[in-house]
């Protein structure tokens, strides 16, 4: 009997080894072999613009690296009381390797990419102090949700549920389907956001903070938007993380 467990380990491991040489895990984004599955190459990781110090202590938002603003800068629109949540972080910005991944991630069925992004939205909250109760993708509308078959936001957010040792919701918000809000100034995007959300749960929203999670953060509209729908259902705390964010000079 003995025997033949070892036996079965030694062609499973045989297999394993196998499958590993013929098909070594590789880089999500140009297929390069790498030593850990999920991970970029070293080439696909330089070309994005990922987010360190200094940035704003509530938005997130990156200044130039040779300014030096002290141990907790905050930016001119935090300052003046504009942060879309009680704190913000992204991994890197938006310019066109972020776009070049976050496009296929989101309507081309590219989840592969989710472990990496997840990876990186967790590191980009190292350095606050928030203690979520539980992690929210921001939610499509079910019609959206009908046609790509997956939210985008729902695969980063169950990586960073796990990390924080939390659980992930999933009902307590719907949302409303509008037409694209897409090359809309800021106002109008707020108008266009305004009402599509609704608490349906807010059991499960009264006295928590919550950390919200989605691919990319524009004008905010959309994470200003839920705050005010989860503040009016009691949260406690509202915060947020995506993957990438657009940083226009200020
Ligand atoms: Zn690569
Ligand atoms: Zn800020």
């Amino acid at each position: 009997m003995m025997l033949l467990t070892r036996a079965a380990k030694i062609v499973s491991n045989a297999a394993h080894f196998s499958i590993g040489f013929f098909f070594p895990t590789s880089c999500p984004l140009c297929g390069v072999p790498v030593s850990t599955d999920g991970e970029l190459c070293a080439d696909c990781w330089a070309a994005f613009n990922w987010i360190a110090s200094p940035r704003c202590e509530c938005c997130g938002y990156p200044f130039p690296a040779n300014l030096d603003l002290g141990a907790h800068p905050i930016c001119p629109n935090c300052a003046g009381g504009g942060c879309a949540l009680d704190c913000i972080r992204s991994a890197c910005v938006y310019d066109d390797a972020s776009r070049a991944a976050v496009l296929p991630f989101k309507h081309a069925g590219r989840v592969k990419y989710a472990p990496f992004m997840a990876r990186a939205m967790i590191w980009a909250l190292h350095d606050t102090d928030i203690s979520p109760d539980v992690v929210i993708p921001v939610p499509l509308a079910w019609r959206r949700l009908f046609h790509r078959g997956y939210n985008q936001a729902t695969l980063l957010a169950r990586p960073i549920a796990d990390a924080f040792g939390v659980p992930i919701d999933l009902d307590s918000i719907r949302r409303a389907y509008r037409p694209d809000m897409g090359h809309k100034n800021p106002a109008q995007r707020a108008e266009n956001i305004h009402g599509v959300f609704t608490v349906v749960h807010p059991d499960k929203i009264r006295g928590r903070k919550i950390l919200l999670v989605d691919d990319v953060m524009t004008t905010g509209a959309t994470f200003r938007e839920l705050r005010r729908v989860l503040t009016n259902a009691g949260a406690a705390a509202v915060y947020g993380v995506t993957f990438c964010r657009t940083a226009r000079a200020i």
